[in-house]
């Protein structure tokens, strides 16, 4: 069964949500909010379905259970990783996740989330919030009960393709106008810090989670970005993110024909341009938009075109 595992999206709408997703990957969306597709995802709250193959119409959740060979035999009750495409056409709001310690006793034995983002686009003077000033807890909560944000919150500027790493504990908000692909543990759990005293449609506050977010929070801030590796092989550009405890990601960019060789389980995300992947002799369409799974031990493959990838594995 080496075959490739297509996966078919699910979309969640967002109050901070637009149509990035249609104008720029051309998914059909359910409304002008959609904030998230759940690209590669086996977390009940919006699992994908393979498109494909032998197992088509099966979810993730489903293949994970009854084919453990294909991601081979990992250890874990869950697929671990979770892709997103996120459309932020307004501000998130501050957040941070818990580890998986806090998440185990405190969100119904749910993973902790640490995340990492690739920028996709972004418009011109697009930021974040990326860590905060505090030097210590009591500082923190100092300037949580002043409503100090402006001081206490970090910014950075952003530029497409710029990576972030996001280990949970890191407050953190992705900025208006801005598209990115999200790698991260399989987890739906989000403390809201600070929400910019906006009001939904409904007239109300979001809820905020201060009390959680003070305990998870890592004080002092802590940055773990470095630089990243680069590699080139023919025909191609492997620059490697980040490579820690949760996940390894990549960008490939393809350029003419090129020849991988597959060892662990991948998730691939064509975040640009088309091609053909060849697998066990037969051939597949890949065009910006698509996602896909290679099972463990896929051996050799090509891909050939002109096509940017993010990928990553456990
Ligand atoms: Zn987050």
């Amino acid at each position: 069964m080496k075959e490739p595992l297509f996966l078919e999206p699910i979309f969640q709408e967002r109050i901070w949500g637009g149509t990035a997703l249609k104008d720029q990957f051309g998914y059909e969306i359910p409304s002008a909010h959609t904030g998230e597709c759940w690209a590669i995802s086996a977390h009940p709250n919006g699992p994908s379905t393979v498109k494909n193959g032998v197992f088509a119409g099966k979810t993730l959740i489903e293949l994970w259970k009854e084919q453990p060979a294909l991601f081979g035999n990992y250890p874990s009750d869950v697929f671990p990783l979770l892709t997103k495409i996120l459309d932020a056409n307004a501000d998130l709001s501050v957040q941070v996740h818990p580890d998986d310690a806090y998440a185990k006793v405190h969100e119904n034995g749910e993973l902790g989330k640490t995340e990492c983002w690739y920028v996709v686009t972004c418009k011109e003077d697009a930021e974040i919030v990326f860590g905060h000033t505090a030097k210590t807890k009591e500082e923190f909560v100092q300037q949580i009960n002043d409503g100090n944000w402006s001081e206490l919150l970090s910014t950075v500027k952003i530029q497409p393709g710029d990576f972030f790493y996001v280990p949970s504990g890191t407050i953190h908000a992705i900025g208006e106008g801005t598209v990115i692909l999200e790698t991260q543990q399989s987890s739906d759990t989000t403390y809201r810090l600070y929400d910019y005293d906006r009001v939904g449609q409904d007239g109300q506050l979001r809820e905020l989670h201060i009390d959680q977010s003070i305990a998870v929070s890592t004080i002092p801030h802590q940055d773990p970005n470095t630089t990243p590796e680069e590699k080139n092989i023919p025909s191609a550009v492997i620059k490697k993110f980040v490579e820690a405890e949760y996940f390894t990601v990549y960008k490939w960019d393809v350029k003419g024909q090129a020849t991988f060789n597959g060892s662990t389980f991948l998730l691939a995300s064509v975040i640009d341009g088309e091609g053909a992947l060849t697998v066990n002799g037969q051939t597949y369409s890949i065009q910006k938009g698509d996602h896909f799974i290679l099972p463990e031990n896929i051996g050799e493959f090509q891909i050939e075109g002109e096509a940017s990838l993010i990928v990553s594995h456990v």
